[in-house]
């Protein structure tokens, strides 16, 4: 008999949270869950803790936890609510973390479960972007595992394994290009947040939805490759394939190009990132060849999607200036998501921000969390005058 690996999920709640549920709960010889958290939504959050047998629940708004007693009342499950709670739930001894929360608001529980030397499985890219340097030292430091649960980023960690950087000559990040691929800049003008949520490939939270849109997602992509891979960033290419079958690449000295394949479906990352360096069934949708008959590969359109620019700004700049931008980015995209800002400003609130604020060398953590509230300021007040 093998021992079963304990886990927990944060934002089990959320759209990859969901897809993580689902491959725990089939495998559940293999997997036993320690602790489930989520910010507001009470109700997943207890079915989800109840459907995993899982130790503890944590709900990160405090005026949630009445009703998340009374959702868990008779089940012996253990519960909190606030900040502490998700950093003192990171903390309960797990082998695996799923870090799926949404923006920088998950820095501070990945961090802890990065201090007593977990796995991480890393689908929350925000953290990596905004303190990448800082957190790969404290990886290594404590011994943690980082995993990446991103496609992209998992389909290049599955091709890398074991090979020596120096052999490496790029990295192509696939993009699926979003729901405005083909789009003209005056057309993009007017899209309304229905159209920009509406991703062609993937079923995703409302954030990245929209990041993908703008591109924004692939752009803090390429930061988080840059932190997670041993190469610069000259060496990092981004191409568009619409069909997000090939997930990404890796071109060797030789030339040889090696690719990881998959139906674009999320359980199959987050069941790498568990089952890792082994893999387990996952019954995801197969690809079938014939039927895709030919992959489509473009270059992408720098002047249509700024962001994709601004972000290779921030990391050939670096210090604190991908904080800016990641801090600039998550207002901007709420204020679109509220209908108080159109479709174009998002890239353009995130320029007029990074040219205001520039960079500072980056030295620490706590540097961070004020770089990044700092710069949430910053930006509501942008945009509150204009
Ligand atoms: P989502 O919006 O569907 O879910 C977010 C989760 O985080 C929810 O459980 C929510 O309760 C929790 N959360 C939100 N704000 C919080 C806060 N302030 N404190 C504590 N918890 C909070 O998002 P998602 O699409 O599942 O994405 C999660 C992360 O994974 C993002 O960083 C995203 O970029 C990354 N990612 C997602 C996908 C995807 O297919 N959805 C793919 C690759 C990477
Ligand atoms: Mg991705």
């Amino acid at each position: 008999m093998t021992l079963k690996k304990s886990v927990s999920v944060f934002g089990v709640t959320g759209s990859i949270g969901a897809s993580t549920v689902d491959v725990l709960k089939s495998h559940t010889d293999k997997y036993a869950v320690e602790a489930v958290t989520a910010h507001r939504n009470v109700d997943a959050l207890a079915t989800a803790a109840i459907e995993l047998r899982a130790k503890c629940a944590v709900i990160g708004d405090p005026d949630c936890f009445d009703a998340l007693k009374s959702a868990l009342a008779g089940t012996g499950i253990d519960i909190a609510a606030g900040e502490e709670a998700l950093i003192e739930a990171a903390e309960r001894p797990s082998d695996i973390v799923i870090a799926a929360i949404v923006g920088a608001a998950g820095l501070k529980p990945t961090l802890a479960a990065i201090r007593r030397g977990a796995r991480i499985g890393l689908a929350n890219k925000e953290t990596l972007v905004c303190a990448g340097a800082l957190m790969t030292a404290e990886i290594a430091t404590h011994g943690a595992t980082l995993i990446p649960v991103d496609s992209e980023h998992s389909a290049i960690f599955q091709v890398l394994e074991d090979r020596e950087e120096n052999r490496i000559d790029r990295i192509l990040l696939t993009a699926s290009g979003g729901p405005f691929r083909e789009w003209s800049l005056e057309d993009m003008r007017s899209v309304t947040r229905a159209q920009a949520l509406a991703h062609p490939n993937w079923e995703m939270g409302a954030k990245i939805s929209i990041d993908s849109a703008t591109m924004m997602n692939k752009g803090l992509e390429l930061i988080e490759a840059w932190h997670l891979f041993p190469v610069a960033e000259e060496q990092i290419e981004i191409v568009v394939h619409p069909q997000s079958v090939v997930h990404s690449m890796v071109e060797y000295s030789d030339g040889s190009v090696l690719a990881q394949l998959g139906t674009p479906d999320m359980r199959t990352p987050i069941a790498y990132a568990l089952s890792w360096p082994d893999r387990i069934k996952v019954d995801t949708p197969r690809l079938d060849f014939a039927t895709i008959g030919s992959l489509k590969f473009e270059t992408p359109d720098m002047n249509r999607f700024p962001a994709l620019r601004l972000a290779r700004q921030a990391l050939q700049e670096g210090g604190t200036l991908p904080t800016v931008l990641n801090a600039a980015n998550e207002v901007a995209v709420e204020a679109f998501l509220k209908d108080r800002i159109g479709f174009l400003d998002i890239a353009g609130t995130v320029e007029k921000l990074m040219t205001r604020l520039g960079s500072e060398a980056l030295t620490s953590l706590d540097q961070v969390f004020e770089t990044d509230a700092m710069v949430r300021r910053e930006t509501a007040a942008y945009l509150a005058s204009s």
